[in-house]
């Protein structure tokens, strides 16, 4: 099948949640390689309504059977993406691999419950969901369809320890979980047959990334990952990168200089209050919702590197 675009009415099918009125009524799909589709998500922060379609969503089609990486931020979300699949692929859903544990790539997982979809991720993804079941009912009770369903909050029933191989029927996906970086609960998942990797948010483009693991666990994983040779790479934000490592430059920019302006700040008794702003500020300048996001790196890179 050649690469489309598809556009379903998913709004029609499930009514009009707050987010679809906001960020329109289709659901749009690119299939990015043969059998590999992505839902890109809007560039939206925590205050816009969009969120819970903010993230690269999507899913690989094999003989068997069909695994979604990442399900949204809202179980309306994970529904759009379910009529997408079925619209799209033969085969029944067997996997829902989530990337990691922030709202927007797992809160769409109750779509795919009831089903025999078996849902996978890292090794302390199950605790970390666990967790932040009461969090995430109370801060993102529009987007599982009401205050106090946590019961929505579907954590994962398989563990990836160190790498984890998924047989789809004629095609493999290789997942790997990944140190502390993003976060602590990071997974790529490689689909062998087109050579694709998908981040998760290990890759931000356009959009700056936000640490909530390890800056120097994170560069860590660029390097090895930049040295690989890849024809596709899903990043958790932002567009597909067909020229790898080309689209992980600017992100690799910003955290090395991230790091190296923060030890400078460190070594020179600087507060973070006064040192925030030049930090990296050439870096981050090409990156849209810097403003949160650069705070809270800031306050994380002091810490890490304080006591080097
Ligand atoms: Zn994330």
């Amino acid at each position: 099948m050649s690469a489309c675009i598809r556009h379903l009415a998913a709004a029609l099918l499930f009514g009009v949640a707050p987010y679809a009125a906001a960020s329109g009524a289709s659901f749009a799909l690119s299939e990015i390689a043969p059998g590999v589709y992505v839902h890109h998500g809007a560039l939206a922060g925590l205050e816009s309504p969009a969120r819970a379609d903010s993230a690269n969503i999507g899913f690989v089609v094999g003989e068997r059977c069909t695994a979604v990486i990442d399900s949204g931020g809202a179980v309306v979300t994970g529904r759009a993406l379910a009529a997408a699949i079925a619209a799209t692929s033969d085969t029944p859903v067997c996997y829902v691999i989530n990337t990691h544990v922030h709202f927007d790539h797992v809160l769409g997982n109750a779509a795919f419950t009831g089903g025999e979809a078996r849902f996978t991720g890292h090794h302390e993804l199950a605790e970390v969901m666990t967790a932040n079941r009461a969090y995430f009912a109370e801060q993102f009770a529009e987007e599982l369809g009401g205050p106090g369903n946590e019961a929505l909050v579907i954590g994962p029933d398989q563990l990836v320890e160190d790498s984890l191989e998924l047989d789809l029927g004629g095609r493999t996906l290789v997942l790997r979980a990944v140190g502390r970086a993003h976060t602590t609960t990071d997974l790529t998942v490689h689909d062998v047959t087109t050579n694709t990797l998908w981040t998760g948010d290990l890759l931000f483009r356009d959009r700056l990334p936000i640490i909530d693991g390890s800056l120097k666990g994170w560069l860590a994983w660029m390097q090895q990952a930049r040295a690989a040779d890849y024809a596709h790479v899903v990043p958790g934000h932002g567009p597909v990168d067909h020229d790898w490592p080309r689209g992980a430059d600017a992100q690799l920019v910003y955290l090395e200089a991230l790091r190296d302006d923060t030890r400078q700040a460190i070594a020179a008794g600087a507060f973070i209050e006064d040192a925030r702003d030049d930090i990296a500020s050439e870096a981050r300048a090409g990156f849209a919702l810097t403003e949160r996001a650069h705070a809270v790196n800031v306050s994380r890179a002091f810490r890490e590197l304080e006591w080097e």
